[in-house]
């Protein structure tokens, strides 16, 4: 099994550092972080799909205009997921599952560009996209955005539905995925969504943990907790239920202070922590680094920037 980190959609909204706690000057970055599983015998494994090609060749009327005028993501046909694994080698055909954090328009975006896959998701979560309620759910959720939806295949992850599920580092209710082999799991993180579910992966240096948009900045999770202002105004504006949100990042917390927590744990929108998870996925010898220090941080931010 071979993980590829892909920044499907690398965001520069203002704010600099009051929106991702390093960055100097007016700009900040956020970035899209996705997976890309090599698998021995399922195929190519994508964890969220980020924006999509037609998202970049056309984004109006497919994204909401609000958020992108306010994340200023780059809409480049060949920063997206069909065109990278391109450039990798692989046919789209090779992506046979797609796995789901939650079906937000800056998640969902490459579904339609891989229509063979079969799609996994939280029952939840695909229930609550295909019956929004208001106008946030009808900004977030974009129906254009997810061809076929008979190819969904539903996990039910709701506590006391089907029993408690697995524990995974003292994570409850966690649930393997149905044509996946266990090295796949679903790890409920409600709140942001209502089905919104961290995606952990077995590779070949041990478990890792893509918790979604359960949190967007590495402090939080990592740190004292707190998020850089603005980007924090934009997580309460766009979580479901605030309440459940702060629960499941307790959770989170409390599994990263226990000893046994031997794992990786990022969120998609740190751009800190992609390049952290991407350079010590290629590298030999680099430790985890999933909350550098600021400065740290804004060196690798500004190596990878000169690199793109
Ligand atoms: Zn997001």
């Amino acid at each position: 099994m071979k993980i590829h980190h892909l920044d499907l959609g690398p965001c520069r909204p203002l704010g600099g550092r009051l929106m991702d706690g390093v960055s100097p000057g007016t700009v900040a970055r956020l970035s899209c972080h996705c997976l890309l599983v090599e698998t021995d015998h399922h195929g190519l494994v994508l964890v969220d799909t980020g924006f999509g090609l037609r998202d970049a060749l056309r984004p109006a009327p497919r994204l909401p205009a609000w958020n992108i005028a306010l994340l200023r993501p780059r809409l480049d046909p060949e920063r997206t997921a069909i065109r990278r694994l391109k450039k990798i080698g692989f046919r789209p055909t090779d992506v046979r599952h797609i796995v789901m954090t939650h079906l937000d328009f800056d998640h969902a975006g490459g579904l339609v560009d891989f229509p063979h896959a079969a799609v996994h998701l939280t029952a939840a979560e695909a229930e609550a996209a295909t019956h929004p309620r208001g106008l946030r759910d009808r900004t977030r959720w974009r129906r254009v955005q997810w061809g076929d939806t008979r190819r969904w295949h539903t996990v039910e992850t709701r506590l006391g539905s089907r029993g408690g599920g697995e524990t995974f580092f003292g994570l409850r209710n966690v649930r393997e995925i149905e044509g996946l082999p266990p090295d796949f799991l679903f790890v409920p993180l409600p709140g942001h969504t209502p089905g919104h579910a961290g995606v952990a992966v077995k590779g070949p240096r041990g478990w890792m943990l893509h918790a979604g948009d359960a949190y967007f900045n590495r402090d939080e999770a990592h740190g004292d907790g707190s998020a850089p202002p603005l980007v924090a105004a934009y997580e309460r504006l766009m979580a479901d239920n605030d309440a459940a949100q702060r629960d499941s990042l307790m959770r989170l917390r409390q599994m990263l202070r226990t000893p046994e927590a031997d794992l990786a744990v990022f969120c998609t929108h740190d751009a800190v922590e992609f390049v952290a998870m991407a350079a010590w996925s290629e590298s030999d010898y680099a430790p985890p680094v999933s909350a550098p220090a600021p400065a740290a941080g804004n060196e690798a931010l500004a190596a990878d920037e000169a690199a793109a």
